[in-house]
């Protein structure tokens, strides 16, 4: 059974189709990628499997289990956006803590999975920090280090890098993969570069106006594109 399933998914905002009908299936520990062009319906599929949107029709499951009108607290997700708001009032330590204290989680629980996560993303020395005392690339991985803590089955990301300079993507990217590497979680990562779908994905879902054109590896996209949409995003530069 895959780790997450979408059977049909639609979703309309009042009289617009945003989404079409989306199936896909996705196993445990991949790293899938969406794409597509600007408007295309990326962020809203992404909200709908994470429940902060409710599909209007169609169905999805969570290792078997049918999620698709559970509440977003409790379909073990996490998720990382572009924006990444941080509290400026609390040292890093508390921005990655805060939500496992309001779950109760216990103190010790707690300060192993910060330490674990300080560890894999680089931020040990920066826990006592406010967030306005941290680079830009730090600060998203505060954001991605809020998502780890939750240790959630899968992971979320919207364009988490688009507000970084090139070079700071770059590295922020290869942390990605190597997380990936580590905590060996299922990610879905959206993201309109193509250098970023193209590296980290297991396998790219094609998006274009709220219906799937094609989901491969990135080798299968590249060398046997399904139809010109295709080809000619894959193709084009960013
Ligand atoms: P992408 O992330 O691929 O750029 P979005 O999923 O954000 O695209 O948006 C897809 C379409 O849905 C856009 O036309 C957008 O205006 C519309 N849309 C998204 N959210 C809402 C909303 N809450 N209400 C109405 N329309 C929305
Ligand atoms: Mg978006």
């Amino acid at each position: 059974m895959a780790g997450l399933e979408l059977r049909g998914v639609r979703k309309d905002f009042g009289s617009v189709a945003v989404l079409k009908g989306i199936d896909l299936s996705i196993a445990d520990g991949e790293f899938i990628v969406f794409v597509g062009p600007s408007g295309c319906g990326k962020s809203t599929l992404l909200r709908v499997i994470a429940g902060l949107e409710t599909a209007t029709a169609g169905d999805i499951h969570i290792d078997g289990a049918e999620v698709t009108r559970t509440a977003a607290s409790d379909r073990g997700l996490a998720m990382v956006f572009q924006s990444y708001a941080l509290y400026p009032h609390m040292s890093v330590h508390q921005n990655m803590s805060f939500a496992l204290e309001n779950m109760g989680v216990p103190k010790a629980e707690i300060a192993r999975r910060v330490e674990r996560a300080a560890r894999m993303l680089r931020l040990t020395d920066y826990l006592h920090r406010k967030p306005g005392a941290l680079s830009g690339g730090q600060r998203q991985r505060v954001a991605i280090g809020r998502a780890i803590v939750r240790d959630p089955k899968i992971f979320l990301f919207d364009e988490p890098l688009s507000n970084l300079d090139a070079e700071l993507r770059v590295a922020t990217r290869k942390e990605l993969a190597a997380l990936h590497a580590e905590i060996g979680g299922t990610m879905i990562y959206v993201t309109h570069d193509q250098v970023e779908a193209m590296t980290l994905a297991d396998r790219i879902v094609v998006l274009n106006a709220g219906r799937i054109e094609q989901i491969g590896t990135p080798l299968d996209l590249y060398n046997r594109p399904a139809n010109l949409f295709v080809a000619g995003f894959i193709g084009s530069p960013r």
